[in-house]
Order: structure tokens, then C-alpha cells, then sequence
């Protein structure tokens, strides 16, 4: 087993086992089903909308290379610059460079998992760059030094006591009253001051927009629009499956976005920006890059099978029914995406080996598929990976020959009842001897937590036959 994935079990066992953890997360969680489930019906037909959002999104990964050419012959003809960066490594070194050469003291950032996922916090900070997380959720987990927990909501773990203790002792001049309100009246004065003092913005996008040359972004706070408008210089970060073909496809791909992740009809604010500030307009910036990241998208595009995890739209839905993120909560993944669209796509942007123990952080009950709004089929893609952990050679030998005598097993009704006979026979001769039942090899993870039950003498289809189907 990876250090990883033993890093993950602990992690895992842990975080299932506080069970103030567990009731804060279910609390958040259960308010935000309620809201997605009425939002659902403020459409005419929200099968038809997913539908559409999927078709789309498909469409636009089957032809991302010219779809993206067509976004930047846009934004360069406005006076824009595009950077195409293959690794996390170029898109950090492009963007420190940019701010080097602004001589760039402070900058803000809106919401964007990218600059997560590329670490760029620290290497703006190695420069003596302060960066300010202006998304409420982001700014709590920044103060308390840890990364986001989920990826619409990042401090959902936390507490309203939890927050007012961190202001307190964080924003202490700020501070005006402990309720929900003056708490976020108190980050937003704070951030008010970092706003006017930033010389760059720094944001994600949720959309980039071929036909139009432009980048969408949904925010609930309106700090998005304050970071790309207000600093000298704008960089959006963003990874190259935002693509889509046309405008009016946010007609339906904002809406069923906002839906799925928060229950609300379209986020407060949705902006769309088509380059730096143009002769005669009185705001926005005099500079605006954006960085198209690749990181190991290419490789999931390469792969047939697995290529339309790149439809995902971040909306979180998968998360938030997931009962394995309910249990074991964002940090124990370790992955800047986690969940079940992490689980997924982290093993094969990052590596089997290190990453594959994730596709078995997976119940396989279906419902993140089921909410899915691009009707990705997660748990299909998890089963998939985790055939290629086994046949690439990772998994363990125990799981390995397990699988294989179910298998052999499984081919037929003889074998099948050979194995149960076998399987009865051993277990209760390993009780008798006295052996818990939480060292009954693979049985011992689920006796581990759950009462072992009584091994009946009798397979199911010998009990079938003796009462004649009836029971
Ligand atoms: S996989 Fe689907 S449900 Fe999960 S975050 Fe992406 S779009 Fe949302």
C-alpha cells in the first residue's frame, strides 16, 4: 500500500469518527439538498437542461483545440495576452513573471481551485507578494493556514463559534458583533482595504467562451468583479476544459451551474470579460492575461473512455451525495479536487500508484452520477480505475488473488456454491477456535465496526430448495 493511501485511511478513520465533524457536515450539506431539490423545480425540465449542459460540454471537449485558438484570436485582438501553460510549473512562473515585471506588492484573488491546484499561493509569497483570498469561504481557510475543504463551499466544516473565535483573534479590528452579518461585514471591511491596495487581481473562470472571446465568471459575493476590475493588472488562471462554443449555451450552463452547487437560479453575479480596459471605458484593467493550464488534461483527453470527466463544470453536486465525502470530509482526499470528481480524476492526472487507492473511496451507489448536471458517469470512471490499478499492477497480491478466485468463481453455479461452501466452513471453524471476528482477513474491515452475523449452515440456494422458494 502507497504512503498515500495509508495516509488517506488514517485520515479517513478519523475524520469518520468525530462525530461533531460529521454533524456539522450534515447540517450544511442537508441545507444545501434542500435548496438544490426546490431550485430543481424552478425549471420547465431540469432532464432536458442536463441534457443540453452535457451536449455542450461534450461537444466542446471533442474539439477543445480549435475552440480555444478561436478564444484567443479574440482576447489577443483586444489587447489581451494568452498563455498556453503545459504544467503547473509554467503557469506559476508566467504569472510570478507578470507580477515581477508590474512590481506587484499585493494582489487579490477571487475563487479559483486552478491557482489550488498549482500551488501559486506560496510561490507569490516566496517573491514577498501578499496575496488575499477575497471569497468569504477562502479567506476563512487562508487565516487558518489549511486548504479549501470543498470545492464551492471551502469552509463548510467550520462552525459560525469556529469562525467568530478565528476573527477575533485574525481581524480583531474589525470585529463589530458576532452574528452571522457582523461577521461578514467585519471580512468585508477588512477586505475593502486589501482591494484598494492590490496592484494585480488573480481570478479562475467558470466559463471561457469561444464564439465570443470571453471569460465567465459566477460569484455570489461580488468580489470577483472587484478583483478584476478594481487592480492594474488581471490574470485569470483557468484549465483548458472551460471551454464552451457559444454564448448562448450560458443561457442554460449558468443557470443549471448555480442549481446544482447552491440551489440558486443564476449566482448574484455573473460576468463576463473580454480583455483589458478598452479606450473610453472608465473601469477594468490596463492588463489582462489568461493562462490556459493543461497539467495532465491532454492525457485524460487522449484516453476515449475517460474523457468526458473533462465535461466537469465544478458545481460540487457530486460532493455534497457523496456519502464518502460526508463521512470522511474534504482534507482526507489530500487532492485539491476531492469527492467523487477527484476520486476519479486525480489517479490518472497524477498517477496510479501514488493516487489509485482513491477509486475505492467509492460506495458505487450511484448517486453522484445521478446528480451530476453534465451526467458524467462517476462511478463508471472510478470502476475504471480501479480495473486499471489492478491491471497496471498496483493493487495489493491479497486483492489481487481475491479477485481472482471470485472470478473463477463466479463463472459458474458449481464453482459458485464450491466457494460459498468453503467460505461457511472456514468461518465458523475460525470462530470456534476463538479468532474475532475483526481478524477474519478481508472480513475485517467491515467486523471492524458492524457485529459480526451468525454464518448460516446452509447456502441460499439450499435453503431455496428445501422450502420450495418459500420463506
Ligand atoms: S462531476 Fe458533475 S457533479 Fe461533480 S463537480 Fe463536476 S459537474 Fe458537478
Amino acid at each position: 500500500m502507497s504512503r498515500l493511501a495509508e495516509e488517506f485511511l488514517i485520515a479517513a478513520a478519523q475524520k469518520s469518527a468525530d462525530l461533531t465533524h460529521r454533524a456539522t457536515i450534515k447540517r450544511n450539506v442537508d441545507s444545501y439538498d434542500t435548496a438544490v431539490a426546490k431550485g430543481k423545480l424552478r425549471f420547465a425540465d431540469w432532464e432536458a437542461a442536463r441534457t443540453y449542459a452535457a451536449r455542450v460540454k461534450g461537444e466542446a471537449v471533442s474539439n477543445l483545440a480549435p475552440l480555444l485558438e478561436e478564444f484567443e484570436r479574440k482576447i489577443v485582438a483586444r489587447g489581451g495576452h494568452v498563455y498556453w501553460a503545459e504544467t503547473a510549473d509554467d503557469a506559476r512562473q508566467y504569472i510570478c513573471d507578470v507580477a515581477r515585471k508590474n512590481n506587484v506588492k499585493t494582489v487579490v484573488k477571487s475563487k479559483s481551485m486552478v491557482t489550488e491546484e498549482i500551488h501559486l499561493l506560496p510561490a507569490l509569497e516566496k517573491l514577498g507578494i501578499k496575496v488575499w483570498e477575497t471569497d468569504l469561504g477562502e479567506l476563512i481557510v487562508q487565516l487558518r493556514n489549511e486548504p479549501p475543504y470543498h470545492i464551492v463551499t471551502p469552509a463548510m466544516h467550520l462552525t459560525r463559534e469556529q469562525i467568530r473565535d478565528l476573527f477575533q483573534q485574525k481581524l480583531p479590528d474589525d470585529m463589530n458583533g458576532e452574528s452571522h452579518q457582523e461577521l461578514v461585514a467585519a471580512a468585508r471591511r477588512f477586505l475593502r482595504r486589501a482591494f484598494f491596495a492590490a496592484e494585480m487581481g488573480i481570478s479562475g473562470a467558470n466559463f471561457l467562451v469561444a464564439d465570443a472571446g470571453m471569460v465567465a465568471i459566477s460569484t455570489n459575493e461580488g468580489n470577483g468583479r472587484l478583483t478584476t476590475s478594481l487592480p492594474r493588472v488581471h490574470v485569470v488562471v483557468t484549465g483548458i476544459e472551460k471551454v464552451i462554443p457559444r454564448l448562448e449555451d450560458l443561457g442554460v450552463l449558468w443557470p443549471v451551474l448555480a442549481t446544482s452547487g447552491t440551489g440558486q437560479p443564476i449566482t448574484t453575479y455573473s460576468t463576463l470579460i473580454g480583455g483589458p480596459r478598452a479606450e473610453g471605458e472608465v473601469d477594468g484593467p490596463e492588463e489582462f492575461h489568461v493562462v490556459l493550464l493543461d497539467n495532465g488534461r491532454t492525457e485524460v483527453l487522449a484516453d476515449e473512455e475517460q474523457q468526458e470527466l473533462l465535461r466537469c463544470i465544478r458545481c460540487g453536486a457530486c460532493l455534497n451525495k457523496c456519502p464518502v465525502y460526508r463521512s470522511v470530509g474534504g482534507h482526507a482526499f489530500n487532492t485539491t479536487y476531492p469527492g467523487p470528481i477527484g476520486s476519479a480524476l486525480t489517479p490518472i492526472v497524477n498517477g496510479m500508484k501514488d493516487w489509485g487507492h482513491l477509486s475505492y473511496a467509492c460506495s458505487l451507489c450511484t448517486a453522484c452520477d445521478s446528480v451530476c448536471p453534465v451526467k458524467i458517469k462517476l462511478s463508471g470512471h472510478l470502476l475504471e480505475n480501479r480495473r486499471k490499478y489492478v491491471s497496471e499492477g498496483d493493487a495489493k497480491t491479497s486483492e489481487k488473488v481475491g479477485f481472482s478466485v471470485f472470478r473463477w468463481a463466479t463463472a459458474g453455479p458449481r464453482r459458485f456454491a464450491l466457494l460459498g461452501w468453503f467460505g461457511r466452513k472456514i468461518t465458523r471453524a475460525a470462530l470456534a477456535i476463538g479468532m474475532s471476528p475483526h481478524a477474519l482477513g478481508p472480513l475485517a474491515s467491515w467486523t471492524k465496526y458492524r457485529a459480526m452475523p451468525d454464518v448460516p449452515k446452509d447456502s441460499f440456494r439450499a435453503l431455496w430448495e428445501k422450502n420450495d422458494g418459500n420463506f
